[in-house]
């Protein structure tokens, strides 16, 4: 079977269960053939009319796609030994955000879903009596996780389909995995059924969507295929999230952003901020939900405003910081030749300047005749840094600044500068930041949870 192939099922929206469903963009899968991530032929990432609940439709049947589960959250991208080690640097994080939120003592057993078992093993060492048990989708995972941490219980499958007895656990976590779960309604009736009546639900989750800010090596993710990402199947926000708890008879004790404290070991990780939900069950039980309740025009713009102008909301933040900032009397801009994009910047620079001069070449200071006049602006569009402290040192009053956000590695990003979507809309998938001062937070929805 060639791995790049799933069987794909139209599905109604996971939230509300509406069929009306509004394809944004294509979402985005890996490409085993060719080693990189790539935008997928058929699978759309789309709004739910009813609810604005965000998720991917025609969505992969994770039931008969066991090579999908196997083997796509650990490829040769992200591959699982980076992937256990990262888990293992992150349990101090975790251990510090969760040690006094909950009742350790009163916990009999555990059960993380989704993960290697460095968290389970890290727990049992500082509560012996919990007995921990793992769910992984990923054979190799299961085999790596069984060899590394022989005490904790490491189960191969996929949550979907688990089975265990009912009322047997007093704590379940979803770290970085809610987005996973294709049916997320019947694994939460799952969880519920698993969960002790006074046990607690820990979900984490990282997704701009979220209103949290993503962070790799020092570069936030400004660019479209990082708010896509490739394994997801559903983009919650806090709302549609908290509605899905609502819903499968969970009450929120307590919801939280953290951000990723400096460490040494996680440098790469510095700034990222993570989502947290506590919930236990309702003691009301599980509510009738009228198909009615749940219709919800503002989250269904807001959703639709956030992907397809994700990108846009950026760059806007960012050239206003520019001008604000810096004098412009003429703009020299080296940007790709793409129309599209350049028609879409224009303006908005002009709105600042009028007077623009467009070069579709790269930036290099040592070819330009340009006078040395203050209000004079270099803005580089390509995606290559151009050395601007030795360009400011050549002149006194020219201003340079390097305008794009590059991915982590190129064939993370399977974009262009723009698309259009199959309704014909124009979408920017790179942003363009003149200002990239970290100080300056240009997401568009921003939590600033730092001191
Ligand atoms: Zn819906």
């Amino acid at each position: 079977m060639n791995k790049n192939n799933f069987t794909l099922r139209v599905i109604d929206c996971p939230l509300c269960g509406s069929s009306r469903f509004t394809a944004m963009l294509r979402g985005m899968k890996f490409d085993f053939k060719n080693n990189c991530w790539a935008v997928h032929e058929t699978i759309q990432v789309g709004v739910c009319d009813h609810c604005g609940l965000v998720y991917e439709n025609p969505q992969v049947v994770l039931e008969e796609n066991a090579l999908y589960t196997d083997q796509h959250c650990y490829t040769p991208k992200a591959d699982l030994i980076s992937h256990d080690k990262h888990q293992q640097r992150m349990n101090h994080m975790l251990w510090g955000l969760l040690e006094q939120r909950l009742n350790w003592k009163g916990f009999n057993r555990a059960l993380d879903i989704g993960a290697s078992g460095a968290w389970s093993d890290f727990i049992l060492q500082k509560h012996p009596h919990i007995e921990q048990v793992v769910l992984e989708p990923s054979w190799d995972a299961v085999q790596h996780g069984r060899k590394c941490y022989p005490k904790v219980d490491i189960r191969h499958g996929i949550f979907e389909t688990f089975e265990d007895s009912p009322g047997s656990y007093g704590l379940i976590s979803l770290f970085n995995a809610i987005y996973v779960l294709a049916k997320p309604r019947k694994a939460l009736a799952n969880i519920h059924q698993l969960l002790t009546d006074d046990g607690r639900l820990i979900i984490n989750v990282t997704n701009q969507h979220l209103h949290v800010e993503a962070w790799l090596y020092g570069r936030p993710y400004l660019n479209l295929a990082q708010l896509m990402r490739t394994i997801m199947l559903v983009y919650y926000s806090r709302k549609t999230l908290k509605i899905m708890l609502k819903i499968s008879g969970f009450e929120i004790i307590e919801d939280f952003t953290a951000e990723q404290p400096e460490d040494p070991l996680v440098i790469y990780m510095r700034r990222n901020q993570w989502y947290f939900v506590i919930a236990r069950k309702s003691a009301h039980g599980i509510p009738k939900m009228d198909f009615e309740d749940l219709k919800d025009e503002t989250e269904r713009l807001e959703a639709e405003n956030f992907f397809k102008r994700y990108c846009e909301m950026i760059s806007d933040i960012s050239i206003q910081a520019l001008f604000d900032r810096h004098l412009a009397n003429h703009i020299h801009l080296f940007i790709p030749d793409n129309p599209h994009y350049i028609e879409w910047l224009l303006p908005r620079l002009k709105a600042h300047c009028p007077n623009v001069i467009v070069y579709s070449k790269p930036l290099d200071h040592t070819e330009l005749e340009l006078a040395d006049e203050p209000g004079t602006i270099l803005l580089n569009g390509f995606e290559a840094d151009v050395d601007i402290e030795t360009l400011h040192r050549r002149f006194d009053h020219i201003k340079a600044f390097n305008c794009r956000i590059p991915p982590e590695t190129p064939s993370n990003d399977p974009f262009n500068l723009c698309i259009h979507n199959e309704n014909g809309e124009m979408i920017i998938t790179h942003s363009f930041c003149p200002i990239q001062d970290i100080r300056l937070f240009p997401f568009p929805a921003q939590e600033l949870v730092r001191g």
